[in-house]
């Protein structure tokens, strides 16, 4: 299916998000999740002082609320170096082995989807994790031999979606779990203002915060929109974006006063309509909206629970009272 036409707000990075580099660097920059914030400073500064490294750190939450940023921003702050790469990168067990025995003492690997390596791979992490230690095999076939060796201590953060798609081990091997909380509209007001400025973009303060509200808590999405309002308000030589100038390219876009797209409505419908409000169980709503299960319940129904309209439960998703009343 195709998904950027059917789904416009879909947080999952693509190639444009990397174009200009709108990460924060440092801590400080960092707008909002104040609690990660205070916490991590903490156990940043209580490794700084007892000159130890990190305890491996685990992020979870929807796509695009900042776990890439934050893990680059721990690398800043602890000045050491950092190694990205991705659960689904690793084909084989000689692939982490490798990077593995390549890191300097102190360095971060982190791995985003962490909860998509092969059981072998990821078996191979926990002696790394725990020990510093890694198998390492020598030869082919029958005289194939296994050499155990050292490797420098270092501190893997992981990314996940949701924690529960750990296995058990490997989510215990984690010493510091942080969840990342849709953020809240003021905070992404910020995050629109600091990138406008970066863009060189003027923007009214009523603008920011109606892009903020219809941004589903997500910077990813608070982003994108703001790059496709400018492209409206340069075809429509505006100046500056105020207000008028995003309520017409939200409308154009189809994005509906909570943020909701096509897909979010073709979701809220299917279960209104075709089963009577619900419960209706995920494996029949993802036939039924030609749509994979990932992406429903990683992408699309996090934050429609979030806002109270559709509710999940044991027999299956259940759209709300106020669900119902918001596609009327
Ligand atoms: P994730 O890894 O969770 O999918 P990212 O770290 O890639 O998300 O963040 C997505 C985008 O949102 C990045 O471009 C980043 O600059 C921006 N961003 C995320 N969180 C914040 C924040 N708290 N303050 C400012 N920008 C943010």
């Amino acid at each position: 299916m195709d998904h950027e036409r059917e789904k416009k707000l879909v947080p999952n990075e693509i190639k444009e998000d990397k174009k200009i580099n709108l990460r924060p660097t440092k801590i400080e920059e960092f707008i909002g999740q104040t609690n990660i914030k205070s916490n991590l400073k903490t156990f940043i500064e209580s490794s700084v002082r007892r000159k130890k490294n990190l305890d491996h750190i685990i992020l979870y939450g929807p796509p695009g609320l900042g776990k890439t940023t934050l893990a680059n921003i721990i690398s800043y702050e602890k000045n050491v170096n950092i190694h990205s790469t991705s659960g689904p990168a690793f084909t084989k067990k000689g692939d982490l082995v490798t990077l593995l025995s390549n890191l300097s003492n102190g360095d971060i690997l982190f791995i985003d989807e962490i909860h998509r390596l092969s059981p072998i791979v990821e078996e191979s992490l926990y002696p790394a994790m725990e020990d510093f230690k890694c198998d390492y095999i020598i030869g082919a076939g029958p005289s194939a031999r296994v050499m155990q060796i050292s490797i420098e201590k270092f501190t893997l953060i992981g990314a996940t979606t949701r924690l529960g798609l750990l296995s058990r081990p490997l989510r215990d091997r984690f010493g510091i779990p942080l969840q990342l909380e849709f953020y809240q509209p003021n905070d992404l007001k910020d995050i629109i203002c600091l990138n406008s400025e970066k863009l060189k973009i003027k923007i009214d303060e009523s603008a920011s915060y109606e892009i903020a509200k219809r941004s589903r808590g997500t910077p990813r999405i608070a982003i994108r929109l703001l790059k496709r309002i400018i492209d409206f308000s340069v075809v429509q030589n505006a100046q500056t974006i105020d207000i008028q100038v995003v309520l017409t390219s939200l409308k154009q876009m189809g994005i509906d006063s909570e943020g909701l797209d096509e897909m979010d409505r073709k979701y809220l419908n299917c279960i209104s309509k075709n089963y009577s409000g619900g419960p209706v169980g995920i494996e029949t709503l993802s036939a039924a909206l030609l749509e994979q299960r990932d992406i429903i319940e990683d992408v699309i129904e996090p934050y429609l629970m979030q806002r109270g309209l559709v509710q999940r439960t044991s027999r299956g998703r259940i759209i709300t009272k106020k669900g119902l009343f918001h596609l009327k």
